[in-house]
């Protein structure tokens, strides 16, 4: 066992109190810590999720560090069989080479299998493939009475479509069947185009959507009126030229790393209105489609190591929501006039739509329409209770909130915004709690 009292989230909001954490090597030793250990347990991946979904304050957390072995390979079919710590980093440097890749990346690939899963993830290409769960063929997974049931769609499929998505509630993901895909190049071929204003993003997405596997847009949440949603939209396809000599021969990506804890002064409204203005002028440098490594696509934030720290001690708070077509535009306008009024600066605001394909976890959280994820610096009352304001806002809308990505959801919000939880609730474990379960169940 290490004692971990500062087990912390990426947004390191909110705080922990003493969490004993363990590292077992095999099933049989997590086995014996669910017998023996007294508080509950909480699966624990990379602790890339923001809030408090991999937090479990007073109980323990079961790390799946050195559960990072690959099972099995069927190079006919691109079925990776592997345990649940294996990495989305791991799992690209050792099959790229070769020509496969995972169908769906999220915005870093310092991410375990059972986080993905666990919170089934989406990409940049939702629209056109969905979320990672579709990816997923089969799970291992082990009970508090150690039992290992093997759950797909045809085998104990209601406990598949609960442990998807079951934010690691259900038990302990052992190893997971996952379906890659081939690819002939590492390259993207991605193009980076001005957005004026918010009606810019909407017709681009709609006119990228069928051609695109990739759109994204970053958008600058300090402007206001016909300047909001000023901002970048991103599009790009895998290149189809085959590269064989490119796959063998990745380059080595240079990175840097923010050494401490920076002070609070340093990101304020001002700061990030700077950033923006900055970030905007250099990426609309050049409309041309450029040739790109998938790193500099899919994961530009991994070049800098520990960014969150770039936030002081107090950390972020992450804020993602989805709002269903219908509303999307009108929902849109007053989300972004909210945030923009209430001077609280956001550093890194992305806007996307996702696609029709529906959602097979029963606590998922992707579904049509459209997303918007946020990061505030966390200064206290005023970012929560501009939180507070934006979850009404999201409630009107008939929309929801990411549960990897939140700290402030109340009761009221969440059982809105999943009403499958009623269904999903007799799936928990008795022995698994987290503190982010506990918050939306008790408060
Ligand atoms: C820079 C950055 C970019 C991101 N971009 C995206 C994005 O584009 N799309 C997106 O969807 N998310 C994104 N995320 C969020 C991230 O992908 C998810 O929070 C992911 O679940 C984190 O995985 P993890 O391995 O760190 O798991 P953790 O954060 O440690 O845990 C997440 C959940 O998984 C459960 N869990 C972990 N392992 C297991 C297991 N073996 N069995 C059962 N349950 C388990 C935990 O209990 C917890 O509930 C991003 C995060 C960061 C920091």
């Amino acid at each position: 066992m290490q004692d971990a009292p500062n087990y912390e989230s990426w947004g390191r909001f909110p705080k922990v109190s003493h969490t004993d954490c363990f590292f077992p090597r095999n099933p049989p030793e997590i086995q014996s810590l669910l017998e023996k250990t007294e508080h509950t347990v909480l699966p624990r991946g990379a602790g890339r999720s923001y809030g408090d979904v991999c937090l479990n304050s007073g109980g323990a957390l079961i790390a799946t560090r050195f559960l990072n072995k690959y099972i099995a390979f069927d190079d006919e079919k691109g079925l990776l069989r592997c345990e649940s710590g294996v990495t989305i980093a791991e799992i690209i440097s050792s099959f790229l080479p070769n020509g496969w890749f995972l169908p769906v990346v999220p915005g870093t690939k310092f991410v375990t299998i059972g986080g993905a899963i666990a919170n089934d993830i989406h990409g940049k290409n939702h629209h056109k493939y969905g979320n990672f769960s579709r990816c997923v063929e089969k799970i291992g997974l082990l009970n508090s009475s150690g039992k290992v049931t093997i759950c797909s769609r045809n085998e104990n499929s209601d406990l598949f479509h609960a442990s998807i998505g079951g934010l690691g509630l259900t038990g302990f993901i052992l190893w997971a069947e996952i379906k890659m895909r081939r690819l002939v190049s590492p390259r993207i071929v991605a193009e980076a185009i001005q957005m004026h204003n918010i009606d810019d993003f909407w017709s681009l997405s709609q006119e990228s959507n069928h051609d695109f596997e990739y759109t994204v847009a970053w958008i600058d949440t300090t402007r206001r009126t016909k300047n909001m949603g000023r901002g970048i939209f991103y599009r790009g396809n895998h290149e189809t030229i085959e590269h064989k000599n490119l796959l063998r021969h990745l380059p080595k990506r240079r990175s840097i790393s923010v050494p401490f804890d920076m002070p609070e002064f340093v990101l304020n409204f001002r700061s990030i209105q700077l950033f923006n203005e900055l970030y905007q002028k250099k990426e609309s440098r050049t409309n041309r489609p450029q040739k790109v490594f998938y790193e500099n696509f899919f994961f530009p934030l991994d070049a800098v190591h520990h960014w969150n720290r770039m936030y002081g001690k107090r950390g972020l708070i992450q804020w993602q929501c989805v709002i269903p077509p219908t509303q999307q535009h009108k929902a849109m306008n007053q989300i972004l006039n909210t945030i923009c009024n209430s001077k609280v600066g956001s550093f890194l605001t992305i806007l996307k739509e996702f696609g029709e394909m529906k959602s097979e976890g029963l606590l998922s959280f992707p579904e049509q329409g459209t997303t918007l994820a946020l990061d505030f610096p966390n200064t206290g009352q005023a970012v929560h209770q501009l939180c507070s304001r934006l979850h009404e806002l999201v409630m009107r809308f008939g929309g929801k909130i990411y549960p990897a990505k939140d700290a402030l959801m109340t009761t009221e919000n969440f059982l809105q915004f999943y009403p499958n939880f009623q269904e999903f609730k007799q799936y928990i474990d008795p022995k698994f709690s987290s503190s982010f379960y506990r918050r939306i169940t008790q408060s």
